[in-house]
């Protein structure tokens, strides 16, 4: 199995996981400098998120499925990292805004666990 199969396999068991069947999760295999092993690139709105994966990624095998946990979570999280960026950019947001993108993340976490 390569890598990138490894890697799918991954995103195949944890989208189910967390509950994101409906999102179109791709996978880009990097080469090259990087300053992690991967990263989520996340488009709420149209329900994508892109996933890259550095080669410092399969250092430690064992580790390999936590990276992509992790990164995928990140999918989770997104919409109260954005509100977050949004008021340090001094964009407004409003307080219902900000508890219904928590509400939404805990009721989410709450239906994986
Ligand atoms: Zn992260």
């Amino acid at each position: 199995m390569t890598n990138q199969q490894k890697v799918q396999k991954l995103i195949d068991k944890y989208q189910k996981k967390l509950r994101l069947e409906h999102w179109t999760i791709a996978l880009e295999m990097k080469s090259g400098e990087c300053e992690s092993v991967a990263e989520c690139r996340v488009q709420g709105d149209y329900l994508k998120a892109l996933v890259s994966v550095w080669p410092e990624a399969f250092e430690k095998t064992e580790d390999l499925e936590h990276i992509i946990k992790h990164e995928l979570c990140h999918i989770l999280t997104a919409q109260t990292k954005l509100i977050s960026y949004d008021l340090l950019n001094a964009k407004f947001r409003t307080h219902l805004e900000i508890d219904s993108a928590n509400e939404i993340l805990t009721e989410w976490i709450a239906r994986i666990i």
